[in-house]
Parts: structure tokens; C-alpha cells; sequence
């Protein structure tokens, strides 16, 4: 096997990263909770699968308001989940078995129990205290209008207003989110400095990297216009002072031996995206674009070309994602057949084949791809009703917005009750759908064609690839851009792979090769309808 290790580029060019939803991967303490020894006790289901790094959702102390997007301490775990002993273990085994250890940072905003907001409210309009967050003073005679109409990312008013000191109605405060998210005023410099040691504190702890929540969003347009769609206005251009907030914490990462990185969550546009990205910033960025291209074989060629020419303009590689704890699940959204009253009708076995298909795209790809806890299980996204929603879109929204719970289900590890390997306890935080007995680890591994063993199957290929997931992608002279078949060529130093996805309704002939994987059964050696195979070219006659 090639020794990619040894090669002048750092580890997280062509890492595959495995996000872990702390709450829902696996639960040791039985109150329906996943939790870090949880994880810990499956660090070699996740070996064998062949992760090269975790990110891990927020295990920090918090109310769990957003289900530990609201951080009320940075530097300690909660108790839901364990304790820093419990990640230093975790970090330990992980790293005993090859594998890094990436955090969530949460810089746009703290828990409104955080110490810092608690003393911002209680200290009074101009103090120190309350210029860590976005005060403001209201419109309005008596200052009883917020200060513009700009709308929260769950509904309703992104201001809220605080009690003063004396008791009186005074100012307001913007959270992008939750009421209980309040934003932090990241022009302030103690601010910056506060955070650059949080980073530190878990880089002391052998912490590998960071995935940065809303990495775009920290610096807002502080004249407070209205705007004509309540939209907040974030300041991401290339002027922005968010750019030198990253370039101070890529310093912080940078003190530190053993290539740490830091991967950034933002939705902008490509030429937007890439700015987060360049050499003195940040390491990677989510080309949420890839997920979002649907099963249409243009939108992905586009989605493809563009995210790689304008991160590889900042020299950046690309990182490919589709799902994640805020969408719902791919095989899901790729089974739509057909619109009703009712809303669209779901064949689910059609979004299992293209969700297989897309694996193989996802894997080929050259540069970092991002897989989410269940994908590797075909899990689709769950119908829980009203009276288990978690999520505080669901309450802020009033009822309009279902969220996010039904991607967020626990994972099924076997078919054992009463929680299906997940927890000793029959009520899991979120319910576990009965039939996803047949989809569970257990079962999986059991069965040859099974959506878990085509995963196991393409990370070990794409270990050994000089061409898989790093190679130099070549799309096929002449060819038309197509909605139905999407080929290209990845060029590696000593092979090249053809990656044929055939999103049409009737089979596809495959080039001569050698057929490494097939994300279906191949039909008198054509691929079939919603597939997609890998094709080791033979090498070109000299
Ligand atoms: C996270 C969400 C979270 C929000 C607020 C997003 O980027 O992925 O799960 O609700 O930030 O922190």
C-alpha cells in the first residue's frame, strides 16, 4: 500500500472526517444519552471503517437549548456526556488506533448562562461587560423597538431585551439564533483573545483541529440597517475584520506541533467561501454546494469544477460533504418521486441506490470528505411526531418549521433491545424508528452488499489510491455537460480511476478497466440505472 503519510502534504488534504453527534452515537451510562465513554467503547467499529479523523459536535457544558450550540463553558465537558477525563481517553484510544480528534468551536455566540452574559446583563448599558456581546439601544420613544427588523436563523426577532440594573426595560441584545444565544461582539479585541486561549486550552488536551459553527457570521454590519427581507446583514467580503480574526487563530493553531487544523462552516458562495480559506487563514471549508446539487448530473459538475478552481485559486483543497446534523438525510432527500397535496412521495429504495451512487462520487473526489454519523448505514431521515421535536426551531418557529430532529435519530447498532444497541434504556433521547433493525451495524456487517460494507469497501480503496480522493481530476474532452451521466478521470502518480455515475433511468456502458467498485451490481458489465462504479483504467500504450 502506498504511504500517502510521507507525502509533502498534511493530513487533512484528502482526510476522511466521521462528524459525531455526541447526543445519538452511542450511550454507556443508559439515560437514553450518547455520551463520550459511548464513543470511546466504538472507537474500533470507526477504525475498521477506515476514518482517518472525528469532528465532534459540541460536548461542552450547556443548557442544551440548541443541543450544545449554546456554550455556557468553554473548557469543560458536560455532564451529559462525561468529563474531561472521558475526552482525554477518548482523544487517547482515538489516537492509539490512527485516528484524529476535531472539536466544534462555537465563536458566534455563548450560552445566554454563560458567566460573560450573565455579568453583561447585570453590569449596565457602557460597561466592559456588555461590549463583549452586541447591545443595543432600542427605536422608539421609549426605546421599546428593537434597533432594526432584522429575523433570527429560527424565527422571529433576532433582538431581545434586557432588564436593567434598576429593574426598567433598556436595551436589547442580537442572537443570530436562539434567545439564548447571544451574540459575541467580535470587534472587541478581549473577545478575540478570550477565544484564542479556549483553542488553546483543548490544543493542550491533544485536540487535532476544530469545525468552526457559523466561522462566516462573527462580524455583522454594526450600523444596524433594516433590510428589505429582515435578513441580518454579515459582513464576509475580503475587507471584512473577520478575515483577521482568522489569520490570529490560525497563528494559535499553528504554535502547535503535529499539523493542526481547523475546517470552517460557512453557506456563502464559492469566491466568498475561498477567502476563509486562503494560506494565512483557515485549512478547509464545507463546499455545501456538492450536497446541495441534488442527483442532477450538471448541478454536480458544476458544483464539482467551481468549488475545486476557487479553492485551488487560494491553494486550498476542497472538502465534500452531503450530509450533516442540520439537513436532512441524503437518502431522503434524494427519494422524491413525485409531488402530492400531502407533500413529495418518498421511494426510498431509489434514495438508497443514488445515496449509494453519490458515496462513490463523494469518495472519489479529490481533497477532504466529511461523512455524518448514519451515512454509512443509509439511514434516512426520520418522521417523529410533534410531541418528541427537540429542536428549538420548532417551538421558535411556532409550529411552521418541523427542524432538524429527524437526522439526529440515534444510531442503531444491532437489533438487541429495547434501544437497538444504542442504550440500556427504552426512551433515547429522540426516538429510534423499530424497522431500523434492519439497517443496524449488526446487521450490516452481516450482509455483503450492504451500504456499510460499500463504505468499508471504498475508504480501504481510497487508502491505497495515489488517485482516489487525491488524484488530479480530468473531466473527458469533448463531453457535453449531461444531466444523466457524470464521468471524469482522477490521475494519480501511479493509476488512473475513471468514476462513472450514471443518474439516467437506463444502463451505461463503463469503459475498459479494471472495475474496483460498483455502488450496484453491474448488468452483462453495464452500470445500472442510479449508479455509480470505479474503473481503473488500463495504462496508456507507450
Ligand atoms: C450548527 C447548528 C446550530 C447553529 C447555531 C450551525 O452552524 O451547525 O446546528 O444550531 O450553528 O450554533
Amino acid at each position: 500500500m502506498p504511504d500517502h503519510s510521507a507525502s509533502a502534504k498534511p493530513w487533512w488534504n484528502s482526510a476522511v472526517v466521521y462528524q459525531i453527534y455526541p447526543r445519538s452515537f452511542a450511550d454507556s451510562g443508559g439515560d437514553g444519552v450518547g455520551d463520550l465513554p459511548g464513543i470511546t467503547a466504538h472507537l474500533d467499529y470507526l477504525a475498521d471503517l477506515g476514518v482517518d479523523a472525528l469532528w465532534l459536535s459540541p460536548c461542552f457544558r450547556s443548557p442544551q437549548v440548541d443541543q450544545g450550540y449554546d456554550v455556557s463553558d468553554y473548557r469543560d465537558i458536560d455532564p451529559l456526556f462525561g468529563t474531561l477525563a472521558d475526552m482525554r481517553e477518548l482523544i487517547g484510544e482515538a489516537h492509539s488506533r490512527g485516528i484524529r480528534v476535531t472539536l466544534d468551536f462555537v465563536p458566534n455566540h455563548t450560552s445566554d448562562r454563560h458567566a460573560w452574559f450573565a455579568s453583561a446583563v447585570a453590569a449596565g448599558r457602557g460597561s466592559r461587560e456588555r461590549a463583549r456581546y452586541l447591545f443595543v439601544d432600542g427605536r422608539g420613544p421609549e426605546g421599546e423597538l428593537p434597533p432594526n427588523n432584522w429575523q433570527s436563523y429560527f424565527g422571529g426577532p433576532a433582538w431581545t431585551r434586557v432588564a436593567e440594573p434598576d429593574q426598567r426595560p433598556g436595551q436589547w441584545y442580537l442572537h443570530l439564533f436562539a434567545a439564548e444565544q447571544p451574540d459575541l461582539n467580535w470587534r472587541n479585541p478581549e473577545v478575540l483573545s478570550e477565544f484564542a486561549d479556549v483553542l488553546r486550552f483543548w490544543l493542550d488536551l491533544g485536540v487535532d483541529g476544530f469545525r468552526i459553527d457559523v466561522a462566516d457570521a462573527l462580524i455583522k454590519d454594526d450600523s444596524w440597517p433594516d433590510t428589505a427581507d429582515g435578513q441580518p446583514i454579515i459582513r464576509k467580503d475580503a475587507d471584512s475584520p473577520v478575515h483577521s480574526i482568522y489569520r490570529t487563530l490560525r497563528t494559535v493553531l499553528d504554535e502547535y506541533p503535529g499539523e493542526r487544523m481547523a475546517v470552517v462552516e460557512t453557506g456563502a458562495p464559492d469566491d466568498v467561501v475561498a477567502l476563509f480559506i486562503r494560506p494565512d487563514e483557515m485549512h478547509l471549508a464545507f463546499a455545501f454546494r456538492f450536497g446541495r446539487a441534488g442527483f442532477d448530473g450538471v448541478a454536480l459538475r458544476q458544483a464539482i469544477a467551481e468549488s475545486l478552481s476557487a479553492n485551488a485559486a487560494v491553494g486550498a483543497p476542497t472538502t465534500w460533504v452531503t450530509d450533516n446534523h442540520d439537513t436532512p438525510r441524503s437518502v431522503s432527500r434524494l427519494a422524491p418521486v413525485a409531488q402530492t397535496p400531502a407533500g413529495p412521495r418518498l421511494d426510498l429504495c431509489l434514495g438508497t441506490r443514488r445515496a449509494r451512487a453519490l458515496a462513490l462520487l463523494q469518495l472519489a473526489l479529490p481533497g477532504a470528505a466529511y461523512l455524518y454519523s448514519g451515512q454509512e448505514l443509509g439511514l434516512p431521515n426520520a418522521d417523529l411526531p410533534d410531541e418528541a421535536l427537540r429542536d428549538p426551531i420548532w417551538e421558535r418557529s411556532e409550529g411552521r418549521l418541523r427542524g432538524r430532529d429527524g437526522c439526529r435519530i440515534p444510531m442503531p447498532w444491532s437489533t438487541a433491545a429495547p434501544s437497538l444497541g444504542f442504550s440500556t434504556s427504552p426512551e433515547t433521547w429522540l426516538p429510534i424508528p423499530p424497522e431500523w433493525a434492519d439497517l443496524s451495524v449488526q446487521t450490516q456487517l452481516s450482509q455483503s452488499a450492504s451500504m456499510l460494507n460499500l463504505y468499508g469497501r471504498a475508504l480501504a480503496l481510497r487508502a491505497g489510491s495515489s488517485a482516489l480522493g487525491r488524484g488530479e481530476l480530468v473531466w473527458p474532452a469533448g463531453a457535453p455537460e449531461a444531466s444523466e451521466l457524470l464521468s471524469f478521470d482522477l490521475r494519480g502518480s501511479d493509476e488512473t480511476v475513471r468514476v462513472v455515475l450514471n443518474l439516467g433511468a437506463a444502463e451505461c456502458e463503463l469503459p475498459s478497466g479494471q472495475i474496483l467498485l460498483s455502488s450496484a451490481p453491474l448488468r452483462r458489465g453495464r452500470l445500472p440505472e442510479a449508479a455509480a462504479a470505479w474503473i481503473r483504467l488500463p495504462p496508456p500504450i507507450a
